[in-house]
């Protein structure tokens, strides 16, 4: 029977990658996100590999909405076997101008969505002693920015959830990880361009190499492809079994400073 990946913020960029590279090997695909045509990809993705979908718009600042998401992938499916926290959102300002609100959508989103979702899917995967829950950290899990407070804070944080889940996952086949890449070309990238043209008075191309890829060794932005089968080779791989608790990270070089 095909296992089932549930993955959030797979309408787009890291997620939808994902969603495609699992959808070829056959996964049943839960996808979720806010893009307007969201449920349009979902059914292409379906369509393209022929696999077992469901799209839902939860928002991962609503718990309930999440506990339904999560309630409704269980019913349709029967189980999870693969759990990619990866909805994200990014806001760049210096601390004493961030705005409240941002704060705490950013931790609400990148962060304790993660705690919701894995809470209502763990009593699933415990009962099948099989889970492969991968967490999307950053490069700002384990390095700071400027001006990116919320963000680094939550993806600090979630790599101490995952080790958490790694602790007390082992003994029922359950792993938990983290990857943290640097520069993934994506909407999320796209949408801080302004900002830091403005913040560091640079062109658009000053920014990409000045600020984004300045800190890569390999100058150039991480693929979507490494990205999307290193998680495959987390969740997937028989080679990757006992690998559990770590925040790996995908970065050019970047945390190697
Ligand atoms: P993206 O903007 O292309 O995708 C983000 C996805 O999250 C979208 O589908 C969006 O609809 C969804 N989302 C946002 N808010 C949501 C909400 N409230 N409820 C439900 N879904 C919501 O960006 P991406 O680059 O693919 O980012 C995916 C993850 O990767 C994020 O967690 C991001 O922080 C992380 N990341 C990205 C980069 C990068 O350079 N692009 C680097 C490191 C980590």
């Amino acid at each position: 029977m095909a296992k089932t990946a549930l993955i959030t913020g797979s309408t787009s960029g890291i997620g939808l990658a994902t969603a495609k590279a699992f959808a070829a090997k056959g996964y049943n695909i839960v996808f979720n996100g806010l893009e307007e045509n969201g449920a349009e990809i979902a059914a292409g993705v379906a369509q393209e590999f022929g696999i077992g979908y469901l799209f839902s718009p939860a928002n991962m600042m609503q718990p309930e909405a999440i506990r339904a998401l999560a309630k409704e992938a269980l019913d349709k499916f029967g189980s999870v076997e693969v759990l990619i926290n990866n909805a994200g959102i990014q806001f760049v300002a210096p601390i004493e101008d961030f705005p409240e609100d941002k704060w705490d959508a950013i931790i609400a989103i990148n962060l304790t969505a993660a705690f919701h979702l894995t809470k209502a899917i763990l009593p699933s995967m415990k009962a099948n002693k099989f889970g492969r829950v991968i967490n999307i950290s950053s490069a700002h899990g384990l390095i700071a920015s400027p001006f990116k407070s919320a963000y680094v804070a939550a993806k600090h944080g979630i790599i101490g959830f995952t080790k958490v889940l790694a602790l007390e996952g082992g003994e029922h086949g359950i792993t938990a990880n983290a990857i943290c890449p640097g520069y993934v070309h994506t909407p999320i990238v796209d949408k801080q361009i302004p900002d830091q043209m403005k913040a560091h008075n640079m062109t658009r191309e000053e920014v990409i190499e000045k600020v984004f890829l300045a800190e890569h060794a390999i100058k150039d932005f991480i693929s979507l492809d490494t990205i999307a089968q290193t998680i495959l080779y987390l969740a997937d791989s028989e080679a990757a079994a006992t690998i559990t608790g770590i925040a790996m990270p995908l970065d050019a070089g970047w945390t190697a400073h």
